[in-house]
């Protein structure tokens, strides 16, 4: 397949669009001594950094990052070998110094155009994000469920595939400035290093999994063939499953599973109808000792208990719980979210969005509507992406375990 169902190309376009900065709209460049700032430093590293917006100081001088903030930062990047103005490249959100008042929102919104051409023609390798504006205007085109806490977002380093760079969010040494608490300190630190020693780009090429996805809309003796082969060919290896529904529940009687989705060994991903001869057989594989990987678990084994009357067999991981472990900060363990910030993936559910929500978690959502393939399309992405979580954190709480942070 050449062309994603789900990804509209018009739409990765739009996602970062570059273009012109509405200035009339904001109007802050009429109050500043350095309308849109350009970008300063030598970008020797290949780093980006994007803070809020320039303070006084910063306007007076027409240089970003060179305030109290800027020092602070400057000081902690020395502790990593890096020089803010040679090896980076410097600028802000917002790009005009806002006098007496605190940048907005909707100045941020105006001004991403700039933000985006910077990236576009800088192509910076790691992106570092000072604070809640910076993570709006970059990663708020990318997320569209919405930023929220700022802190949920700390720490990531975020392979984004659509722009193959590293995206760091981090708190504004602003923050720091006004708490002096030393864990804070140490975890700024610490997460301003990891991100600018990330050396490569997280991809050789930034892979195209929903390519990948076997859409099984043909005679389902056909598919049982392939799943048959794949079952054998992937025998003893781990598998990723995951069903659409109907609605959330299954205890209304008339509740339905629409799709089923199986990655086998991370390598290939059927997804195929719910019809009886296809249920059948996956009553069996659901009862045999391959082991069975899912996000939130207990959402598939109810419903398997509801459907098929039986359990799944050998369970060995779910991305929900294991989220939770190695990270216990609220809003960050749904698959999408550890998606986005492990695998730099994010919107392979565009097709489908509008129609997952029921009125509540008995009531039928409008999947049945949505087109066959394309369901069967976001079905496999969500097994595939669960299976390749499921080997990243099993990576990271080996890594913790063998470092005896556990
Ligand atoms: S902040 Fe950006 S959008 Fe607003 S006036 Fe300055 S350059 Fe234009």
């Amino acid at each position: 397949m050449t062309q994603s169902l789900l990804f509209d190309s018009s739409l990765d376009l739009c996602a970062f669009q570059a273009g012109s900065p509405k200035c009339g709209t904001c109007g802050l460049w009429e109050q500043c001594c350095s309308p849109k700032m350009p970008v300063t430093g030598n970008g020797r590293k290949g780093i980006l950094v994007i803070a809020e917006a320039p303070g006084k100081e910063e306007d007076k001088k027409n240089i970003q990052l060179i305030g109290n903030s800027g020092q602070l930062l400057r000081r902690s990047l020395e502790l990593c070998d890096v020089d803010l103005d040679e090896d980076c490249w410097k600028t802000n959100a917002i790009a005009c110094y806002s006098p007496g008042k605190e940048a907005k929102e909707s100045h941020m919104v105006c001004c991403r155009p700039l933000v985006n051409q910077t990236i576009r023609d800088l192509q910076p390798k790691v992106i570092v994000l000072l604070g809640k504006m910076a993570v709006k205007s970059v990663l708020g085109q990318e997320w569209t469920r919405g930023i929220n806490a700022m802190d949920r977002w700390v720490g990531w380093q975020i392979p984004l595939q659509r722009l193959n760079a590293w995206v760091c969010p981090i708190w504004h040494p602003n923050v720091l400035l006004h708490n002096q608490h030393a864990v804070l300190g140490l975890l700024f630190d610490r997460y301003l290093e990891s991100a600018v020693s990330l050396q490569e780009r997280p991809w050789q090429h930034p892979p195209q999994w929903e390519s990948q996805i076997i859409v099984e809309t043909s005679c389902w003796d056909v598919t049982l063939e392939k799943l048959e082969r794949a079952k054998n060919e992937y025998k003893g290896k781990a598998v990723a499953f995951d069903y659409e529904t109907d609605r959330l529940k299954p205890d209304s009687s008339d509740a339905k599973i629409l799709s089923c989705a199986i990655c086998f060994g991370g390598q290939r991903t059927i997804a195929y109808p719910w019809i009886p001869e296809l249920a059948e057989w996956t009553s069996q594989f659901l009862r045999s000792d391959t082991p069975k990987i899912g996000a939130n678990i207990k959402f598939e084994e109810r419903w398997t208990q509801k459907v098929l009357g039986h359990g799944v067999k050998n369970w060995v991981w779910d991305t929900v719980q294991a989220a939770h472990i190695l990270d216990n900060r609220d809003g960050i363990t749904s698959v999408k979210f550890q998606a986005f910030v492990r695998l730099g993936l994010s919107m392979w559910d565009l097709a489908v969005e509008n129609y997952i929500a029921g009125e509540d978690s008995n009531s039928p959502n409008r999947l049945a509507s949505v087109s066959k393939r394309q369901l069967l399309q976001y079905n496999g992405m969500d097994a595939l992406v669960e299976y390749k979580l499921a080997m990243l954190q099993r990576k990271e709480l080996n890594e913790t375990h063998n470092k005896g942070c556990l």
